[in-house]
């Protein structure tokens, strides 16, 4: 197996056993749904935005394969501190590495580049991107 298939089957177990950022998050400005029919896997995602644009907080919470729950937890990670601009250029970028759209192993994209390995399986695909979905449905939706 190639070095960033072990580094994908780590990252995957360790965010699976132990999911960052998981639960409900107080004070939240947005939050959406995901659900991918496919697998079954289901989740929620809250975001909260601070000064300006920036956002403050995502957590996660669901249902669902390893896949599904590790890129959600990783996500959580990549996207506190960056812009609402930038958390959406992130999810295009996302979904072109998971698509096979961007080189295997990208620059910048960090620990997210593992996803890289659901490529070769399209129906992983839909569990590795459910939380970007997710987050996107939440950043795009009118303000409440
Ligand atoms: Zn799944």
């Amino acid at each position: 197996m190639s070095d960033l298939g072990e580094l994908y089957q780590s990252v995957i177990l360790d965010h699976n056993r132990h999911p960052r950022n998981c639960g409900p998050l107080a004070g939240a400005d947005r939050e959406a749904e995901g659900y991918n029919p496919l697998c079954g896997d289901r989740l929620k995602v809250w975001v909260r935005f601070g000064e300006g644009d920036v956002i403050e907080a995502v957590n996660f919470e669901g249902t669902g394969c390893a896949i599904s729950q590790a890129s959600a937890s990783l996500m959580t990670t990549a996207i506190r501190g960056r812009t609402r601009g930038e958390a959406l250029e992130l999810f295009d970028r996302f979904h072109r590495l998971v698509a096979g759209e961007e080189p295997s192993q990208p620059a910048g994209l960090g620990k997210l580049a593992v996803f890289a390995g659901v490529r070769a399986y399209p129906s992983r695909v839909k569990c590795a991107s459910l939380a970007w979905h997710a987050l996107r449905s939440a950043l795009v939706s009118p303000s409440s």
